[in-house]
């Protein structure tokens, strides 16, 4: 499939701005002025076209576009929100913290506090480092691994995202073979392969690098083994490397303790952002004693990585994570939707595919390679009030409560509805009874 490009989603070239709608509007300005229109994981050209690019407002779990439009949003802005968005306690201590300083010449008290709080909620954690985004977070620790182990070779898994750096960004343009010389690549839950990426470092394997399960895109998501978790656990105690987990996407979600606590591994650096300030930029690295020094030696930073906002709300978010059992409810709400939706499934006989954490769901057809059946669903269910995306994993939060969860499977009733007429036209010869 050739990339969409960002221009024929805005208009056809005889459109005057009179007539165009008040996202189209603001499509045609931003191409003046941002490349292309829009950059990353948010432009709206990755998505079949009718996607609303440009928001106005969102609360809890709702979204409303620049024409006021309502969703309900099941992808949590790509997954920091987790409290649902604009959450009263969260944004309270934001904004009690905003009235006595945010960006200061030095870090506030809540960074102290927070930092206990999240040695004290993460058991693999004896210390922990702040940063702004998952790729300054990921970026750190194979700059940690590699300053604790004095070696090179770092493991990753082939289509595993660890962030937009060279080192790592999906996108080879700009980016030097320099820039992989040290990267060696694994399939993810493969151990043989595994092992053959660790053998081939050898004596120079600094880390190895895992996401909690395998959230790639456009494809079916998969848990690890707990065979292939232990597997990446001896592979680094027998190397002396250190197991990296990115926890970016899943952390806070899974499991409050981090998402491998149930596999009983535990890393000895983790990546962290997404979900922990509730919306509110911020990441962090967590590490054991292992890679205290290595920590301490190295040299990051950033002019915004000690505001003391998004820290306030960070303290915020894992106290309400702990204290209302959001996991537990965010699983509720994901088994009604998969349930609803294997039922729909059924009743209009279509093979839908629903993987990953039910709270982290991806949904595709079986025989959909080219995402034809899957865009037509979340077209369809946009048109009736849910966002929701074909080939990336949608996030729920705790703002998703029964009633939006059943407003959701209204929308996809229909929307499969509309779906299995499109099936039934691509396979005209189906066998009948
Ligand atoms: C989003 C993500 C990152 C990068 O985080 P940014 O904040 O976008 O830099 C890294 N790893 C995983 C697994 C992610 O989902």
């Amino acid at each position: 499939m050739p990339p969409a490009r960002y221009e024929e989603h805005v208009m056809a070239p005889h459109a005057t701005s009179a007539l165009l709608s008040p996202d189209e509007a603001l499509r045609a300005r931003a191409l003046k002025v941002i490349p292309g229109g829009m950059w990353g994981h948010m432009n709206v050209a990755r998505l079949p076209p009718g996607y609303p690019q440009f928001f106005r407002s969102a609360s809890g779990c709702r979204l409303w576009d620049v024409a006021g439009t309502e969703y309900v949003d099941l992808m949590c802005g790509y997954g920091p929100v987790v409290l649902g968005y604009g959450d009263p306690d969260v944004e309270a201590a934001a904004a009690e913290q905003r009235g006595r300083g945010d960006l200061m010449t030095g870090p506030a008290e809540c960074q102290v506090e927070l930092a206990e709080l999240v040695v004290e909620t993460i058991p693999h954690a004896d210390w922990v480092l702040f940063a702004k985004n998952g790729t300054d977070a990921m970026t750190a620790c194979v700059t940690i691994a590699r300053a604790g182990t004095q070696r090179r070779k770092v493991l990753v898994a082939k289509g595993s995202y660890h962030g937009a750096a060279p080192w790592c960004t999906p996108s080879l343009a700009g980016v030097t073979a320099e820039d992989r010389a040290h990267i060696l690549h694994y399939d993810y839950n493969d151990i043989a392969s595994l092992e053959r990426a660790a053998d081939e470092a050898g004596r120079d394997l600094a880390a190895v690098l895992v996401t909690a399960f395998r959230h790639d895109v456009r494809r079916h998501q998969e848990a690890p083994t707990i065979a292939f978790a232990q597997a990446i656990r001896r592979i680094c105690d027998a190397a002396g490397a250190a197991l990296v987990l990115d926890d970016v996407r899943a952390g806070f979600r899974l499991h409050i303790g981090g998402s491998w606590e149930p596999y009983g591994v535990r890393p000895d650096l983790c990546a962290w952002s997404k979900a922990i300030a509730n919306g509110h930029p911020l990441a962090a690295v967590t590490g054991n004693d292992r890679f205290r020094d290595a920590a301490q030696q190295v040299y990051v930073t950033g002019s915004f990585w000690c505001s003391a906002v998004p820290m306030a709300a960070a303290v915020a978010t894992i106290k309400k994570l702990r204290a209302t059992d959001a996991i537990a409810t965010m699983e509720t709400m994901g088994h009604r939707l998969r349930e609803g939706l294997q039922q729909q499934a059924r009743a209009h006989d279509l093979q839908l595919r629903q993987t990953g954490p039910v709270q982290m769901p991806m949904i595709t057809f079986d025989d959909d390679p080219d995402f034809v059946l899957g865009h037509r669903f979340v077209l369809e269910a946009l048109r009736r009030g849910v966002y929701m995306h074909p080939w990336h994993n949608m996030f729920l939060s705790t703002a998703h409560q029964a009633a939006d969860i059943d407003r959701v499977l209204e929308a996809t009733d229909g929307a499969l509805k509309q779906v299995a007429g499109l099936a039934d036209r691509r396979q005209p010869a189906k066998a009948t009874p």
